[in-house]
């Protein structure tokens, strides 16, 4: 035990003996005394067993490519607010219901499916990156392609560029939905200019980022982009394993008056059956009855598939993910272990966040090739300033990428983009918001305020130095 504690018998000895146990170095202990002693160290001690279990489901096998069948695309909508991704996902939605496909009544169950020539694609109905870059935090990589709307009167704004900053941190394919083309004093053509600014080159200005312009209110154009949204998951070929155990991520969950609890859960592989015991996030029990967005009673729902179901003991949280067990008895063991961790293992793959001052100890222990950094300034001469001495740091060792830039107070958006990107964030006279200081003490997310940015790169180069590889 003290070998695996990695401290000296001797301790663990004495430890037992402040407890009022006499124990020798070859003696054994049980479960409970070593849970307290493990508790003295700061280490958590687990049944093997358990670990076995839980192991098998946050550590699967890689997929067989034989296995692997192509999937619908999983799309959210971002964007600047009042630039109309409400207006466009209604849009989007009634576009069944005018092909005459509708096969029931529309249910908000927070994610939608939409019909184009005979293929699917799936909606998630929360727009914005808050929502999108939350369910990232927690390790649910649940979308396949942002749609990003810019309002063609009003062109990029700050929202704008935090969304592409969060969809390109996230890595998922970004389509513009120029909106509102209906309006005087609209200038698609000022929107292309301002986003190349931000890395994205329209096609027909040499790029390869698909524009489209559209109207939410007259519904110009809003079948030429589900359409691109086809293209590109025809190009990125989206696939997952149906022939397996399901799994996936919570959406939405409330607590139904007639129902009980009731979460939608997007399935992104295998198959869930009614009749599947599950664990959804915290909460388990066993798929009671399952409906899709129309209302329509399901038997069983494959990738891609947002279905609402009925049967879990509690109400989980959105992005916490949902997995089918093997036997009741296995879904409630599972279900009370993560209560118990707090989450802590659904999260278990998210590396260790950077700060500045451990940054070294970091480099040692990983591969830490990249520096990634939020700056936020006062005055956009600032972010700029900053931005470019910043980068200038970078060397054949370690790069310094700056993942987002802006003008204003450190937000949670921020905090969530740093968390989920590991990033560390520099601010230039400017605060956190209240609710950002909050999120970082949660998140274990490194703030850094500065007047003066001679002592930011002075700080930064510090940390790399302790960065650098030794070089013999
Ligand atoms: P959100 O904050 O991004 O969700 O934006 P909303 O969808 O709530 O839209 C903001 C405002 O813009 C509303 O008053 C909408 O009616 C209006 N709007 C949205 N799309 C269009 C459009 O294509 N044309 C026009 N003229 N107005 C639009």
């Amino acid at each position: 035990f003290a070998e695996v504690l990695k401290c000296a018998i001797s301790d663990v000895v004495k430890k037992l003996m402040q407890k009022g146990i006499m124990a020798t170095a070859t003696q054994t202990i049980d479960f409970d005394t070593a849970v307290e002693i493990g508790l003295e160290f700061k280490a958590f001690v687990e049944l093997e067993q358990e670990v076995e279990i839980l192991d098998a489901y946050f550590n699967e096998e890689p997929e067989d490519p034989a296995n692997l069948k192509p999937r619908p695309p999983v799309v959210v909508v971002m964007g600047h607010v009042d630039h109309g991704k409400t207006s466009l996902l209604d849009a989007i939605r009634k576009t069944n219901i005018q092909a005459g496909e509708q096969g029931g009544i529309t249910q908000h169950i927070g994610a939608s499916v939409v019909k184009i020539n005979g293929k699917s694609i799936t909606f998630l109905d929360t727009p914005g990156h808050e929502a999108f870059t939350a369910m990232r935090l927690r390790g649910a990589m649940a979308t396949d392609i942002a749609i990003l709307v810019v309002a063609a009167d009003d062109g990029v704004m700050p929202q704008t560029i935090e969304a592409i900053n969060h969809a390109k941190a996230a890595g998922v394919q970004i389509i513009i939905a120029i909106n509102k083309i209906d309006k005087e004093g609209a200038n698609p053509e000022r929107v292309k200019q301002e986003l190349i600014e931000h890395g994205l080159v329209a096609e027909d200005w040499g790029g390869d980022t698909i524009c489209v312009p559209v109207s939410a209110m007259t519904r110009e154009g809003i079948d030429n982009l589900l359409e691109m949204v086809l293209l590109v998951a025809e190009v990125e070929a989206y696939t997952a394993n149906p022939k397996k155990p399901a799994r996936g991520t919570i959406v939405e969950a409330k607590l139904d008056k007639g129902k009980g609890p009731v979460a939608t859960v997007l399935i992104q592989k295998g198959t869930l059956r009614v009749g599947d015991p599950i664990i959804a996030g915290t909460s388990c029990g066993r798929v009671r009855a399952m409906i899709d967005d129309k209302g329509r009673p399901l038997k069983e729902a494959g990738p891609s598939t947002p279905v609402e179901i009925q049967g879990i003991d509690e109400v989980p949280v959105a992005g916490d993910a949902f997995f089918v067990a093997r036997s009741d008895k296995e879904a409630r063991t599972i279900a009370d272990k993560i209560k118990a961790q707090g989450r802590v293992k659904l999260i278990q793959n998210t590396p260790q966040k950077v700060t500045l001052d451990d940054l070294f100890s970091q480099i040692k222990e990983g591969e830490m090739k990249e520096l990634k950094l939020i700056v936020k300034a006062d005055v956009q001469g600032s972010v700029e300033a900053v931005r470019s001495s910043l980068v200038k740091l970078s060397n054949d060792e370690v790069a310094v990428n700056i993942i987002h830039g802006g003008v204003g107070a450190i937000n949670e958006s921020d905090v969530m983009l740093a968390s989920a990107s590991n990033a560390i964030i520099i601010g230039f006279n400017v605060r956190p918001e209240a609710m950002a200081t909050q999120k970082a003490d949660n998140e274990n997310v490194d703030i850094r305020l500065y007047k003066v940015i001679y002592n930011a790169i002075e700080d930064m180069e510090a940390a790399m130095k302790g960065m650098l590889e030794p070089i013999f």
